[in-house]
């Protein structure tokens, strides 16, 4: 008898094990939390330039800064969200869009994000950029309405093509009689501000927000309020939070980080047949985040550089010390 036809079906003994989780999805980076503990400041800070739009004015600028995993995008999408749910009661047109500038990153390409939002069929590439950005201008200014753009990863967008596109949208309100424009920049890097024009600085950089990284016992937090209906009764050892935490801790206070710990070693338990999340298999899953990330870095490099790593491997073990010059 083959293998196979010892098992009646394939799945069943995966669906038959213990079950370690019992809602996996509020693990993932794509899930908003309900709250968003320890970011009541920040919250508070970003509402009060937004509310403007209720008020009939146009919000600040904002620019927002701190390291990764430290709740900046949850943390507009939420405020954001709120917004739009407030403006119907107050009849108040409002339109959010959010660019991530990691994949929308060039100056073309925000503008034609920008204008195929108003329904214009702007191909990606092809246009002359200031036909693309007089197209998006005037049907934005069709109606009276708010438009807040959100540019996360903006430092990704800066290094690739520079700040013009931040000038041009800077003045952009000067250009349009019905609506009005706010920019939120978002991010990851705190020298981004060193590239910038002055002119820019000056218009995008009204409001200022920095998101200080948390420290274990708010990650700690964090991670309880959240993973509270992540696993099943009995799975989880008391240890294994505050152990996530202390470690995404030391990794400059990243939330990601620590929703990761907590994910994977989850699914190494799983993946043994074993019933409950101890310590130890934390620091697996330490090994095994730091080992996928270092082999998909390698796995990205040009071949040149492959060798160059290779030969100083290789070295290594025959002689004491390396010139790499
Ligand atoms: P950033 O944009 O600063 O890199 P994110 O907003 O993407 O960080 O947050 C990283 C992850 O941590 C996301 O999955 C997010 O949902 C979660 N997270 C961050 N802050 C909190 C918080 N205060 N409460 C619950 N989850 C959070
Ligand atoms: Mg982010």
């Amino acid at each position: 008898m083959s293998p196979q036809k010892s098992l009646n079906n394939v799945f069943e003994s995966l669906m038959s094990d213990n079950r370690i989780f019992q809602n996996k999805e509020v693990l993932r980076h794509s899930y908003t939390p309900q709250e968003l503990p320890h970011r009541d400041k920040e919250i508070q800070s970003i509402a009060q330039v937004l509310v403007s739009v209720l008020r009939g004015e146009t919000p600040s600028n904002m620019f927002i800064y701190g390291k990764t995993g430290t709740g900046k995008t949850i943390t507009v999408d939420y405020v954001t969200n709120q917004m739009k749910e407030k403006s119907k009661e107050y009849n108040t047109d409002v339109d959010v869009i959010y660019l991530n500038c990691r994949v929308v990153d060039t100056q073309y390409r925000v503008l034609s994000k920008l204008a195929q939002y108003y329904g214009e069929n702007v191909p990606s590439t092809g246009w002359p950029t200031d036909e693309v950005y007089e197209t998006f201008l005037s049907n934005l200014d069709e109606e009276e309405r708010y438009l807040v753009v959100i540019l996360d990863e903006i430092d990704q967008l800066i290094k690739k093509s520079g700040d013009d596109i931040l000038y041009n949208l800077s003045r952009i309100n000067s250009s349009l009689d019905n609506s009005n424009v706010s920019i939120v920049g978002i991010s990851n890097d705190l020298k981004v501000k060193e590239e910038f024009d002055s002119r820019v600085i000056s218009s995008l950089g009204e409001e200022e927000i920095i998101f200080p990284p948390y420290d274990a016992v708010q990650l700690k937090d964090i991670l309880e309020k959240r993973t509270d209906k992540a696993f099943a009764d009995d799975s989880i050892d008391d240890g294994v939070i505050p152990l996530c935490s202390a470690l995404a801790a030391r990794e400059h206070g990243d939330a990601r980080k620590a929703l990761d710990l907590l994910r994977v070693s989850g699914e190494i338990v799983e993946n043994k047949g074993e019933s409950k999340i101890e310590q130890d298999h934390v620091w697996e899953a330490k090994d095994k985040i730091e080992r996928d990330r270092i082999s998909e870095a390698i796995k990205t490099l040009p071949t040149q550089s492959k060798l160059v790593l290779y030969s100083i491997i290789a070295l290594k073990d025959v002689k004491e010390k390396i010139h790499t010059g």
